[in-house]
């Protein structure tokens, strides 16, 4: 699995990807693979009261990762996503992790939606 980020030919670079850039409109024609590129938490904050099937407590974070090494117009993308900890700072560098259930499959959804479901994804993991 990758965690793809979008760049369309005017360079600006998004997560997730979209059939056309947020930023301009040209259909995105590359992907960028964030999975092995760590990142900076930019904000976070930490949910008590969550949803059937998510855990409790959730953190979560936007974090920022540096893709000035491509050729591209933008030099960060910014991600939001769930954090392995609680203990979470902003500025901490943290990198994605693989995890095959972000949420319990069982639990507040229909089963005939079940299956047209992605459980899988990354978390960040302070590094
Ligand atoms: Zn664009």
């Amino acid at each position: 699995m990758t965690l793809a980020a979008g760049s369309c030919p005017n360079g600006h670079v998004s997560y997730p990807t979209h059939p056309r850039c947020p930023e301009c409109g040209e259909p995105q024609d590359e992907t960028v693979d964030l999975s092995d590129r760590t990142a900076e938490v930019v904000t976070w904050t930490t949910s008590t009261a969550t949803p059937p099937g998510v855990r409790e407590p959730n953190t979560l974070a936007i974090v920022e990762f540096d893709v000035s090494d491509l050729d591209a117009e933008d030099e960060f993308v910014r991600a939001l996503g769930q954090v392995t900890t609680d203990d979470v700072e902003s500025g901490d560098a943290v990198e994605p992790v693989y995890v095959e259930e972000l949420r319990d499959p069982d639990v507040g959804l229909k089963r005939e939606t079940q299956a047209s479901q992605d459980w899988d994804g990354y978390r960040w993991d302070p590094v």
